[in-house]
């Protein structure tokens, strides 16, 4: 049907006689002649028809599909236009067909950044492929496949071998709620839809198929929010025979080739750091190491110090260079936000040449603000931020957050996303990450991570004390995804499962058929997943995941475009042994 792509046309074309297809982004309508932009997969194009030879010139409308064919000439002088690649030609057409007429469209394609913010998201979604023409969003899922293939290369490139797992499943237990399939042959039994192929994969190292990759679809029923989705894809890996260092290292490769793919440029440093170390330095499990504005423990200084707000508990403070001007309602509103995070204030402090400038700063002896100082690094126009809490995790997340507010609003954190990319490992999650409401311990990653080795003797005494063999890749702030060496013991994932409140019985109907696959020579292996998404999200510096998926859910869940989640016929219903019980109130 054409001969050329629109967006392809440069002044090499001249001359060439060529044949385009593609919408109507643009015209003008100057009487004697049209002017059209055509906009195809790859661009714009501007052409001109004469309506004395091609009358339907002036019937042509918005977002109608057309075919034109003509040749292709320099622009007359004064008319090029150098911000478009095509702008240096135009096609003078002779013959025009129309493929299809469009309505008038229910929104504009409005491709400047923040041009989409006028339009509801809901109409968005309800329109997607209307939405989907935008320049950004075409490139958003090209980069997307681009990314893919060259995360799937990298891994076939190591030996991984691509195998599917089935989504019609059993519970997997990644932390969140399943999704659940009724059975209509078994009435009253359901399927669930896996969260991670967690399991199989662990099947497959179990069936001697030593490295295992996957594109995986995982779905987890949980709030959505912009960096999470009900459905979303990983990268799923798992090796035989292999610890941690390994399976960093294959998925170092991977992620440095899909970000090469996509950015030209192949990133070489993937710093580790612990968790311990994140959380001491950053306030957070997934640290933006783009900046500074470190935080600092300043808990020994302030064990016996008079002012009760500090004194026995954790102390952390970072410094704000030359914020010492910072305006006092700004102050007030961070104070405002750390209340806000949970924290119990902010402790502001201007630090002068001789004095420190705060209303708590009479509570301080002398050795305690040389101390802060120090401890800080601070000179005088600086500012010291504290929060002080008997909780060291709330402590610590409060002035983290803080830290990436404040860091945007004073221009120290990269507004950007997408640069620099900044990749760090961070190894030794804690095994458990909390006590649920019953006083379980709750896995920090999910209940089939190894612990650490010197840590195994004293598990049920202090569970939450525990390390694990659990790492995250995280990237300017954001999660990429997990992994962890696995337990390959019965004997030990039993007593995991005892400690998280999983009995015998419960684990064996749950589980049963991975403890039992693990009577029958089971290899040590370990592995790893990380977001498509999420790393798409990033490279396109997007703010949402939904800018990075075709057709995603609203906020609330909603797919505003085929209309799920639907009700069903009654027959359906039966067909299923199911009722459906009156909506809660
Ligand atoms: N199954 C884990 C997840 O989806 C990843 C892993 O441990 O390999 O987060």
């Amino acid at each position: 049907m054409r001969t050329h792509y629109a967006g392809d046309l440069r002044p090499g074309h001249v001359g060439s006689r060529v044949t385009l297809c593609g919408w109507v982004e643009a015209r003008r309508d100057h009487g004697g002649v049209v002017f059209i932009d055509i906009r195809d997969a790859r661009g714009l194009a501007q052409v001109v028809l004469d309506p004395e030879q091609l009358p339907e010139a002036h019937r042509l409308r918005s977002e109608w599909v057309i075919r034109v064919e003509g040749s292709v000439r320099e622009r007359p002088a004064g008319t090029v236009n150098l911000e478009l690649p095509t702008g240096e030609v135009e096609v003078v057409v002779d013959t025009c067909e129309v493929l299809s007429e469009a309505e008038p469209l229910p929104f504009p394609i409005d491709d400047r950044p923040g041009g989409e913010g006028a339009v509801d998201e809901a109409l968005r979604l309800r329109y997607r492929f209307v939405d989907l023409r935008r320049p950004r969003m075409q490139a958003n899922l090209r980069l997307r496949s681009r990314l893919a293939l060259a995360v799937r290369q990298a891994m076939e490139d190591q030996g991984f071998v691509d195998v599917q797992t089935p989504t019609l499943t059993r519970s997997t237990p990644e932390g969140a709620r399943d999704f659940l399939v009724p059975s209509r042959k078994q009435p009253g039994t359901f399927y669930a839809l896996p969260q991670s192929p967690q399991l199989f994969k662990q099947l497959l190292m179990v069936a001697g198929l030593d490295r295992y990759y996957q594109i995986a679809t995982c779905w987890r029923d949980e709030d959505l929010r912009a960096d999470r989705a009900y459905e979303f894809v990983q990268l799923d890996a798992e090796a035989s025979f292999v610890g941690a260092e390994e399976v960093m290292a294959f998925i170092e490769v991977a992620v440095a080739a899909g970000i090469e793919a996509v950015t030209g440029t192949r990133p070489t440093e993937f710093p580790r750091m612990t968790w311990h170390d994140a959380m001491d330095r950053y306030g957070s499990d997934k640290p933006d190491t783009r900046f500074g504005m470190a935080l600092v423990n300043l808990t020994d200084l302030f064990a016996a110090s008079e002012f009760r707000a500090f004194a026995g508990k954790t102390v952390v403070g970072l410094r704000l260079p030359g914020g010492a001007d910072t305006p006092r309602n700004r102050l007030d509103a961070w104070t405002d936000r750390a209340k806000a995070l949970g924290g119990g204030g902010l402790v502001w402090m201007r630090v002068e040449p001789e004095a420190l400038d705060s209303p708590v700063a009479k509570f301080l002896s002398e050795p305690e603000q040389k101390g802060l100082r120090d401890g800080l690094g601070a000179e005088p126009g600086d500012l010291a931020l504290l929060v002080a809490d008997d909780d060291q995790r709330l402590a610590q997340t409060v002035l983290g957050a803080l830290r990436l507010e404040i860091g945007a609003e004073v221009g120290a954190r990269p507004t950007s996303l997408a640069e620099p990319l900044n990749l760090v490992w961070v190894t030794e999650f804690p095994l458990f990450e909390k006590l649920s409401d019953e006083g379980r311990p709750v896995p920090s990653h999910h209940p089939f991570t190894a612990p650490h080795p010197d840590d195994v003797l004293g598990l049920e005494d202090d569970p939450l004390g525990a390390r694990s063999l659990a790492y995250d890749l995280v990237v300017n702030g954001v999660e990429l995804g997990s992994g962890s060496v696995r337990i390959h013991d019965r004997e030990l994932q039993q007593r995991i499962f005892a400690l998280i409140g999983i009995g015998a019985e419960e684990s064996q109907a749950r589980f049963g058929f991975l403890l039992d696959a693990f009577r029958y020579g089971v290899p040590p292996h370990a592995g790893f997943a990380f977001g498509i998404d999420r790393l798409a999200m990033v490279l396109a510096g997007e703010q949402s995941l939904r800018d990075v998926i075709a057709f995603p859910k609203t906020q609330s869940g909603a797919d505003p475009l085929t209309g799920a989640p639907a009700p069903v016929d009654d027959r359906q219903l039966r067909d299923l042994g199911l009722r459906a019980a009156p909506p809660p109130d």
